[in-house]
């Protein structure tokens, strides 16, 4: 992948993140457990275009600093600890590999320096849930013993102000309990996210079904109920003919309008890296590609 630099942000910092931290480069696999939660049509873009993928440099800072807090924490290693070990498992023939942030006394905890959107957004926490039950199974079949999965989730966008007044704002560093899986369904989820990958491979990129709208991080389209003068909607409603229940009974029903929003898929839009290979991102946005003709 290359990176650019047109926000020419300082040299030393662009020279760390061309530097591979990722700890699973190079390793002999069909796929990471980073790769088994990924949507399948990012999964085979991303593998696809490789080569021809760029990034701007300012994008990846948040990436870096997690990687330096990864390298900080590896180095605080007790002894009894396995911090970023790289395991692997074979299921139909396929090799998968995972590193583990940490391994200690029967506990796995993965470390995520992320937003405090994400600790709320429900779907990326099903993410969060998959990908530490695949590393739980790769240890099992190492012969570890595994008790207890978390996720320590340190948000880079944290606000002292917003944790004071907010009922459910998260404190600045959360330890997240997630639920185990049977050995069984961790084994049926790879093979299933494994048949589903291998099928895409064949497929061009075109005809590869594009991410579900949870994968989109999509939010439902709902119908604002609005007041004339009013920025703010009255009411959220899921379908028309609820808004327009709410509206005839409303005292003020001279004075209201309906506005339809549609939720954003915010994946696409802000954090996906192969967006311009893909079908949908093109449907969405065909201004920038007939441009680009
Ligand atoms: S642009 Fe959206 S639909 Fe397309 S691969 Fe990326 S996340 Fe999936």
């Amino acid at each position: 992948m290359k990176i650019t630099n047109y926000n020419q942000i300082p040299q030393p910092i662009v020279r760390a993140i061309q530097k591979n931290w990722y700890a699973g480069a190079g390793a002999q696999h069909f796929c990471s457990v980073t790769d088994l939660i990924k949507p399948t049509k990012l999964f085979v873009l991303a593998r696809r275009h490789q080569q021809e993928l760029s990034r701007e440099a300012s994008e990846l800072i948040w990436s870096l600093l997690g990687s330096a807090m990864h390298k900080v924490l590896e180095a605080s290693e007790t002894g009894e600890s396995l911090n970023e070990e790289r395991l692997y498992a074979t299921v139909n023939g396929k090799t998968i590999s995972g590193g583990v942030d940490l391994y200690e006394n029967g506990t796995i905890s993965d470390f995520k320096f992320t937003s405090v959107w994400s600790y709320i957004y429900a779907s990326a926490r099903k993410e969060w849930e998959e990908q530490l039950n695949l590393y739980s199974y790769l240890y099992q079949q190492a012969g570890f013993e595994v008790d207890k999965l978390q996720i320590i989730a340190v948000f880079r966008d944290w606000s002292a102000a917003k944790a004071k007044y907010q009922k459910h704002y998260p404190r600045q560093i959360e330890i997240i309990p997630i639920c185990r899986w049977s050995v069984d369904r961790c084994e049926e989820f790879i093979r299933q996210r494994l048949a589903q990958m291998e099928l895409a491979l064949h497929l061009p990129d075109d005809a590869i079904e594009e991410c579900t709208k949870e994968e989109r991080w999509q939010d439902e389209d709902v119908y604002a109920i609005m007041k004339r003068g009013n920025k703010r909607a009255l009411k959220l409603c899921k379908s028309q003919q609820q808004a327009q229940a709410y509206m005839k009974a409303h005292k003020d029903r001279e004075k209201l309008y309906l506005e339809s929003r549609h939720g954003e898929p915010k994946r696409c839009e802000n954090y996906c890296p192969v967006s311009s290979y893909c079908h949908y991102y093109r449907d969405l946005h065909p201004e920038i590609f007939l441009k680009a003709i």
